[in-house]
């Protein structure tokens, strides 16, 4: 399972950070995930709190932010969402703009405890 991995690859990240800070009591993850990254939210959650249970990091709160898939026009420099996989730039109408956001799985913030 795709998910499993991924929550596990995060644990061991809260661990590296929770080492070398030592002290900290890590109490949330922050994780952005693209839109095209595949990978399903709830089941992700679900294995994170499968394999955080009964260990020292419980409790340990996975937050999840979606980011929604946008390009860049390279031509008038506008920002959009790609709606129905339509790259077309809607302010000049080429379709030679560039992805910006969408694919991403990455660790945004890790919050500590007072
Ligand atoms: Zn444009």
């Amino acid at each position: 399972m795709h998910e499993m991995t991924i929550a596990q690859s995060l644990i061991n990240a809260v661990r590296a950070h929770a080492k070398r800070r030592q002290g900290e009591r890590i109490v949330a993850v922050g994780l952005r995930l693209g839109e095209l990254s595949g990978v399903d939210a709830e089941a992700l959650k679900f294995g994170f709190d499968s394999l955080i249970k009964g260990t020292d990091l419980d409790p340990l709160e996975l937050q999840i932010e979606h980011a929604p898939h946008r390009h860049r026009c390279p031509t008038c420099d506008r920002e959009f969402d790609v709606i129905d996989y339509d790259v077309s730039c809607p302010q000049c109408g080429t379709s030679q703009t560039e992805s910006i956001s969408g694919d991403e799985i990455e660790i945004i913030y890790l919050e500590v405890e007072d």
